[in-house]
């Protein structure tokens, strides 16, 4: 159990590191920590070394957990595949939602969203690798579904999510992720107001920061690798 708190440490040192090398200050870097397939006491050893926001990618999966954990200061974020026949658990027991890609999607968390909570965080998960990734809107499609997003009364719009084709070398790693940041510039210029780009995971955690990553979801590198690969 001591290697969960040893291994969030030496993630939290690569961010410091990375963030360092281009001059960002490391607390405007969150860390999310990615515990799909890890049960409630991997999450308690991370929590008790000061982790609090966690991510989950199956509904199914994350709210036996989420209600198991209930008693603890914890920030769910929702990051896996959304079915627009689904939203209602995800809309009433997390805090944000990083994989919004359709309007309708978030149309009905908006409407499900709990009156008695706040707004409900959303990344709009963009697909800057082509056909190599499946999920995502297109770049060209982005500023519609913000708008739409963004005026929806109990949501709030917070930035774009991404999750590139897998590169050896961090050059094309950089190029992905920059497309990302460049998309978000435009949205700022504008006149949105975004405040958050959620990529980077364990394995190019270093070059998402590099461009400016302000949310980082890292699970294999805190919790060890997954048995079931979700
Ligand atoms: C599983 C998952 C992660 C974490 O991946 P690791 O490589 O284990 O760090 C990050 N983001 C999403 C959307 C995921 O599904």
């Amino acid at each position: 159990m001591t290697t969960i708190s040893n291994a969030l440490q030496a993630v939290r040192e690569r961010i410091a590191r990375a963030a360092a090398q281009c001059g960002r200050q490391p607390a405007s870097i969150a860390l999310l920590a990615v515990s799909k397939t890890f049960g409630p006491d991997a999450i308690r050893v991370a929590y008790a070394a000061g982790q609090r926001a966690f991510g989950e990618s199956y509904a199914q999966e994350a709210l036996p957990k989420i209600a198991a954990l209930s008693g603890l200061d914890i920030e769910w974020h929702f990051i896996g595949p959304l079915q627009s026949n689904k939203t209602k658990p995800i809309a009433q027991h997390f805090a944000w939602v990083h994989g919004v890609e359709r309007a309708k999607i978030a149309q009905r968390l908006s409407e499900q969203r709990p009156p008695g909570l706040p707004p409900l965080n959303i990344c709009l998960q963009v697909n800057v690798s082509g056909e190599a990734s499946k999920s995502g809107v297109a770049p060209a499609q982005v500023a519609a579904l913000a708008r739409t997003v963004a005026a929806l009364p109990r949501i709030k719009l917070r930035g774009l999510m991404a999750i590139p084709a897998p590169a050896e070398d961090v050059a094309r790693q950089r190029a992905a992720f920059r497309a990302v940041r460049e998309l978000f510039e435009q949205l700022n210029a504008q006149g949105f107001t975004l405040d958050t780009l959620s990529m980077g995971m364990s394995s190019d955690l270093e070059a998402a920061i590099q461009e400016g990553a302000t949310i980082v979801r890292v699970g294999s590198a805190i919790f060890g690798e997954r048995r079931n690969p979700l």
